[in-house]
Formats: C-alpha cells, structure tokens, sequence
C-alpha cells in the first residue's frame, strides 16, 4: 500500500490545504537565505492549480512561542518569495494575523479556482506545537483536501502534521502527501530497503550522540560507513588513539566502542579516519599541519587528512547506492572543508556513473553547497532532523494520518 498522493487526486473545485515546510533560514533583516524548501514546493502547488483546484498553504516559521502574532515571524517575506518564484503564485495572497482568524476563515470558504493563500504562521498558536485536535477541528472546517508537503517536519507530532490529517479523515475528506514529501520518501526510505550494493554511507559531525542510533541502524545494512568530522575522535579516543585537543564526547566512549564491536560482528566495515588535518585553534587562515595517526598533545583534528579523503573517495567510487549525514570536517572554516569537498566530488561522479546520492539536509545540504556539489547529488533532503531520523529507522506518526491507495501489481 502506498501513500495517496496529490496528482493522484481529483482536485476540481475543491480548496486544498497545503502543509509545507516554509521554514527557511533568514538574515537578520528578515532576507531569506536559502529559498529552497519554497522552490520545491512549488510542482505540489501547480499541480493543483493546473487541474482547476484552490491552495490555502501554511506553514511554521522559527519559533514564536505560541502567544498570537508576532511581526518578527510573520508570513510576509514568504509570500513575496512565493509571489517571486512562480507567475502562478503573482495573485497570492498573505491573509489574517493568525491563521484562526476569522479573516483567514472567511478568505478560505471564498476561495475560487486557481487562487492561492497563505495563512499565518502556524506556531502564532499555542495549540500547534501542543498537537491540539481543538486548533485541527477549526483548521479543518476550511478545505476540502489536506495535503502534506512538509517533509522537514515531518518527524513531529504538530497539529497541522498530525491531529490535522486526523480531522480531515474523520470528515471523510482526502489525506494526501506533496510531491516532494513523496520524492523525499522514496529517496530516503528507499535507499534503506532496496539498496543497490556496494552500499556506502559516510557520517560525520559534531557529535556521536546525535548519530548513535542511525549508526546502530545502519550497521548490518549498509556494506562500509565512512566516518568523519569532529565525531571521528570519540571513536578514536575510545580505540585508544591519541587525539590532542579534538572535540570528544566523553561521556560516549562506552558507546562508542559498543559501536565498533556491533560493527566487527557485522557485515559493516566500518572506517575511521587514518590522518587528520590538524591546527592549534579552530579559525580561519590557522596554520595547519597533518597528523597521520595519534594528534599531538597541543594540536586539535579538524578535518580529514588526504590520505584519508582519497581512501574514502576510493571507497565512494565503487559504490552503487551512498547515503550522507554529517560534514567531515569543520567546513565553514578553510581550509577544513576540503575532505568534505573532495568526497563530495567523488560522490557525484558516482552518480554520474548510475550510483543513487541521498544527502541529509541541515549541515549537510551545507556543507554539501558550500563546496559547490549539491547539484550532482540524486538528492539532498529539505529535512534534517527528519532525514536522520528516516536514517534510525524510525517511522513517522504523522504518514500514519495519511491515505493509501494500492499500487497497480504488474506480476
Ligand atoms: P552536526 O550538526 O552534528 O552535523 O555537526 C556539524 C558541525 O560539526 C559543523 O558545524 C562542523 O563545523 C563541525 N565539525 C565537523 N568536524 C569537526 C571537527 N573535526 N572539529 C570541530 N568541529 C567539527
């Protein structure tokens, strides 16, 4: 059984409600940084439009804590990037001051064909980050089909992810997912069910608690994990390797040798870094030296070494499906962004090759920008606590909320 999908469903004369995740970073100015999450909710929004329906959209933005509006995180600057992006969206319009408004109410019930509004941002209500079914029943009242597109949030319980969904069922009106929740799914979901081998994942970061469950998901599944980043030293500390002053958690070295011995019982090779490009403090422009093996005493490991970057590039070349979580060094700095540049480029000739590329979002779709590659990827996740709970194996409540519909059999 698969999820209903919104190009799957009759949306003629009926006023849909779009979840997306409109969360984008923003300067101080309110300027939005990084508009990805808008352009590609875009397909979810035409594809209703061209086929005679209506859009009310909504979506969080920051976190206003949930005590009615605030100018500071109002809607406004996404409806001038959507009325921006798309010549479709020229006419949308920014409606009420909160999305419960009678305003926004009354915009919605009179919506015609072809029209688009936006409500105000969702967490202006206390009940959203609550999961409140009281803010669903009134959301519901609104539209016809509920649609989620917000795949960045979609390892949460909110409201509008899950109480909403719940709401529309129990009125016996459609639960679909957006097009690109779909494709974010099928690349992340499907990479972990039917990978093509070798199956290669290269996880880095900060810290090894934050990746401890996906790399216990991971071990068994996947044929090699790549480990980088500041993450690399916990583990290698825990071996007994001597890592200077490096970033270590360590209060996770137990776990983290757990995590090398479920990975020595396994099908999974797990790979440490061999050398490291070292400095004494963390800036730019640092002197640098490279340390193969034990870091001395006044040094700090702050990025792959080549020996390492051409090892794991090596590795990445062979392989047919590569999942990525983490930058392997502190890329915002240079020159520490170069082993997560140079694996970057061996991924995307892979791809170039016929390997399927998943990279998380967050960090990673940064680190991943910033050295120029992100469009060589197969996929670079809008989600980033979500793609890396997809990588733990978790499954999401909010999908649970959402139709199905049974795939044709061509057997
Ligand atoms: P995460 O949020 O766990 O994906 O971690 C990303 C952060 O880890 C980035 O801000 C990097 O600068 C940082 N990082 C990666 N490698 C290192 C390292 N070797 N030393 C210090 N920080 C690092």
């Amino acid at each position: 059984m698969a999820l209903s999908r919104i190009d799957q469903t009759a949306v003629a004369g009926k006023r849909v409600f779009i979840r997306a995740d409109f969360n984008v970073p923003q300067e101080d100015d309110g300027r939005i940084s990084d508009d990805r999450r808008i352009r590609l909710t875009l397909p979810t929004i035409e594809s209703v439009l061209k086929r005679g329906g209506s859009v009310i959209l909504a979506s969080h933005l920051g976190r206003p804590e949930g005590k009615g509006h605030e100018a500071a995180f109002s809607m406004a600057p996404i409806a001038a990037r959507l009325r921006e992006l798309s010549p479709q969206l020229a006419g949308l319009r920014l409606v009420g001051t909160r999305c419960t408004d009678a305003e926004a109410a009354d915009a919605a019930r009179a919506l015609k064909a072809g029209e688009v509004l936006l409500l105000e941002n969702l967490r202006f209500e206390k009940g959203e980050k609550k999961g409140d079914a009281a803010l669903a029943a009134q959301l519901e009242t609104i539209a016809d089909v509920y649609c989620n597109d917000a795949f960045g949030a979609s390892h949460r319980t909110d409201a509008s992810m899950h109480a909403l969904p719940l709401a529309f069922r129990a009125a016996g009106k459609p639960t679909v997912t957006g097009l690109l929740l779909d494709r974010e799914i099928r690349f992340l979901q499907g990479v972990l069910e039917t990978p093509e081998r070798p199956f290669v994942a290269i996880i880095g970061g900060a810290k090894v608690s934050d990746k401890l469950a996906a790399l216990r998901n991971l071990i068994g599944r996947v044929d090699s994990i790549l480990v980088g980043g500041a993450m690399a030293y916990t583990f290698l500390k825990a071996q007994g390797v001597a890592v200077g002053r490096s970033r270590v958690q360590d209060d996770m070295l137990a776990q983290a040798l757990e995590i090398l011995q479920r990975a020595a019982g396994s099908r999974t090779r797990l790979e440490l870094p061999t050398d490291h490009v070292c400095a004494a403090e963390l800036k730019e422009g640092v002197a640098t030296g490279i340390a193969v093996g034990p870091i001395a005493a006044d040094m700090m490991g702050l990025d792959i070494g080549p020996a390492t970057a051409a090892h794991y590039a090596q590795v990445v070349a062979a392989a047919r499906t590569i999942i990525w979580n983490g930058p392997l060094g502190a890329f915002e700095w240079k020159p520490f962004d170069a082993g997560t540049s140079s694996v970057a480029a061996a991924v995307i000739r892979a791809t170039k090759s016929g390997a399927t590329s998943v990279a998380g979002g967050g960090d990673t779709a940064a680190a991943v920008e910033a050295c120029g590659h992100a469009a060589g990827f197969s996929h670079i996740s809008t989600g980033g606590g979500a793609s890396l709970e997809m990588l733990e194996g978790k499954s999401f409540e909010c999908l649970e909320a959402i139709d199905r519909h049974i795939e044709p059999s061509y057997s």
